[in-house]
């Protein structure tokens, strides 16, 4: 079978990953970067993702270059504890919640990956169908022909508005911004959120320090074009005023090399996620797009591109479309369900307007936060 694969980012690459593994497949991944570099900022992989890296055989090597997350907690405006998470019971009946960098998993995946599968510089700018085969144009007008496309090219896929016409983002109205921050301003193994009005900080202890995410409203975000001190000073003072009990947390505002990454708080839902009679499957953030909020769109992109692969391995290249439905009917309701709790935290995390934050903080003091994960602890329970 002749699979194009559009996008290697996390879905891309699983799913090359495990295709790739019985030598019975033509795979070539379309990467429009021209090299990974420094590939992002940090992930947090639910055991639901995680899980994956134990059929590829790599996952003493995830755990080597991740930490654990042990516990939760969410802080109010003030920096008092509105309430402690501790993740042991589910650590103890799915596996570890890790914290770990985008490039160490985006290198662990691409090594997984027979030599010359990864072409970069290429960028998929169309997918149709021609009898039963699909054509793939790159952005130099170059057409590849396959059994099937994949389209994993992320939150803003160029295929997918070849496939289905512009579909409009859902934005938050938040940005958020990320960096790297010496070790110190939460403790060891404590993923810990301080939410305020107009001020959202989360600090998520990984091994490369701590992985640092501010979220401001639009309106009130840095310019993207300033300098990184000028970017930290303006994220400074939004925090001070609105969310106080964060601003002098130890180490926050050091950032430890690069740029602050800036994030637009905005998901997406397909209409579908197959396209041209079964032949195209959107999978990862290209079909279902993810809200950091959650922290679990990596993991779903790596359980559903591990589904897709599965699917596909039950299938020659007469049978694609038979396989990539079946993979549509076990993914699409429980991506879909991860993809809401994600909207549903979003809604009480990124707020506007002090009397509403009040609200909320008042609510999630007696409120668990888990009540809003059902589906993705309910998705680690059910088949995938
Ligand atoms: C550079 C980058 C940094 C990120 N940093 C973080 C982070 O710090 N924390 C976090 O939680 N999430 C981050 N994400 C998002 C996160 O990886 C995804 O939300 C999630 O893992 C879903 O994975 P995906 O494979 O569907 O999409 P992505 O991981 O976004 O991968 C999409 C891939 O497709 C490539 N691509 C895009 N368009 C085309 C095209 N037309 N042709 C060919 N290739 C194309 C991109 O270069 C990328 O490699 C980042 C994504 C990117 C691209």
């Amino acid at each position: 079978m002749r699979v194009i694969i559009v996008g290697g980012g996390i879905a891309g690459l699983t799913a090359a990953a495990l295709l790739t593994r019985t030598g019975s497949h033509e795979v070539v991944v379309l990467e429009r970067a021209e090299a990974y570099g420094d590939a992002g900022y940090g992930l947090g992989l639910y055991p639901l993702g995680a899980a994956v890296f134990h059929a590829l055989g790599r996952y003493g090597e995830l755990e080597r270059r991740s930490r654990v997350l042990d516990t939760y907690t969410v802080h109010g405006p003030d920096g008092a504890v509105l309430q402690t998470v501790d993740l042991g019971s589910l650590l103890e009946r799915f596996g570890p919640m890790l914290g770990v960098s985008r490039t160490d998993v985006i290198d662990i995946l691409a090594g997984c990956l027979p030599e010359g599968t990864i072409r970069f510089g290429t960028e998929g700018t169309a997918a149709a169908l021609s009898g039963d085969e699909v054509v793939v144009t790159t952005g130099s007008g170059e057409q590849l022909t396959g059994d099937l496309v994949v389209a994993a090219d992320g939150m803003h896929s160029a295929l997918r508005t070849s496939l289905f016409g512009e579909v409009a983002l859902r934005s938050t109205g938040f940005d958020a911004w990320m960096w790297w921050a010496p070790e110190g301003s939460t403790a060891a193994g404590t993923a810990s959120e301080h939410w305020g009005a107009s001020a959202f900080v989360g600090l998520y202890p990984m091994p490369r320090g701590v992985n640092v995410a501010v979220g401001v409203p639009t309106a009130l975000s840095p310019d993207p074009h300033a300098s990184p001190e000028e970017i930290l000073q303006t994220l400074r003072a939004v925090v001070s005023e609105h969310n106080p009990g964060a601003a002098d947390l130890p180490h926050l505002w050091e950032i430890t090399g690069g740029r602050p990454f800036l994030w637009p708080l905005a998901d997406v839902r397909a209409p579908q996620i197959t396209a041209l009679g079964g032949r195209a499957a959107l999978v990862g953030d290209s079909g279902l797009g993810f809200l950091p909020t959650a922290g679990v769109g990596a993991s779903n992109a790596l359980r559903s591109a591990a589904a897709f692969a599965y699917d596909l391995s039950l299938a020659d290249a007469h049978g694609v479309p038979v396989a990539v439905q079946r993979w549509s009917h076990r993914v699409h309701r429980l991506v879909e369900g991860n993809q809401d709790d994600s909207r549903q935290l979003a809604k009480v995390m990124l707020i506007k307007h002090g009397s509403a934050s009040k609200v909320v903080n008042a609510i999630m003091k007696h409120m668990p936060v888990t009540a809003m994960t059902k589906s993705i602890v309910k998705s680690m329970e059910v088949p995938f």
